[in-house]
């Protein structure tokens, strides 16, 4: 990066920490267990710190998740790791793979949106990760750029319709508007990817809830 790159990206980096810092001392007013990483190498470190080599971990669909390299080197390590988004799996197996996702003993998920004051916003098509987020007697770990930081809930929402579903329905190659328009248009097609709303205004009752803000733009 030539000197002048590195000045803008240095102010860019400085904001992030103020932003991402700002979001983990809300989020530890709501009874998570927050930590803000600088980088994704450091965001990695702290996940690896938070699962035991032991632990099963179940990966909802994310792509701040993959986009970290999580899923090989939790592999690597020795992790079972319990996933969906394989195109080669049977409807009974995929079936099978979002049970044991949930069941396992991490919960290891991103997330569409936090709020400045840390709500965590998320919509979902399948529910399976909605439902993952909202509950489990395992542990919860949600990991999240700056990037999917808004000011508050409606804001948020806003960003998982406009920001985050177009290029994840492109990804998939569906039939909704939004993979080709970009934006949303709360459409009614078959294929509608948006079905299930939450809104975690706290970390829930009696779990153990962590949330990593890292300072780089990570999924969508
Ligand atoms: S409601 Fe339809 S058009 Fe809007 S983001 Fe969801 S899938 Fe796309």
């Amino acid at each position: 990066m030539d000197q002048e790159r590195e000045k803008w990206q240095a102010l860019r980096d400085e904001y992030a920490e103020n932003v991402g810092k700002s979001v983990v001392a809300r989020l530890e007013t709501r009874g998570y267990k927050a930590r803000y990483a600088a980088t994704a190498e450091e965001a990695r470190q702290i996940l690896f710190s938070l699962i035991p080599e032991e632990a099963s971990v179940g990966i909802p669909g994310s792509a701040t998740v993959r986009e970290l390299g999580l899923m090989e080197a939790l592999a690597k390590r020795g992790n079972r790791i319990y996933q969906h988004w394989d195109p080669a799996l049977k409807a009974e197996e995929k079936a099978g793979r979002l049970k044991d996702e949930l069941n396992s003993d991490v919960f290891l998920s991103g997330s569409n949106a936090v709020t400045l004051d840390g709500a965590i916003v998320n919509i979902d098509g399948t529910g399976n990760r909605v439902a993952g987020l909202a509950w489990g007697d395992n542990r919860l770990i949600i990991v999240v750029g700056v990037n999917k930081i808004c000011r508050d809930v409606e804001s948020a929402l806003v960003r998982v319709r406009d920001v985050a579903t177009p290029p994840n329905t492109q990804r998939l190659k569906m039939t909704t508007p939004c993979a080709t328009t970009g934006f949303c248009s709360d459409c009614n097609s078959p294929q509608r990817a948006c079905r299930a709303v939450l809104i975690l205004e706290r970390a829930p009752f009696g779990r153990d809830a962590h949330v990593i803000v890292v300072g780089e733009t990570l999924g969508f």
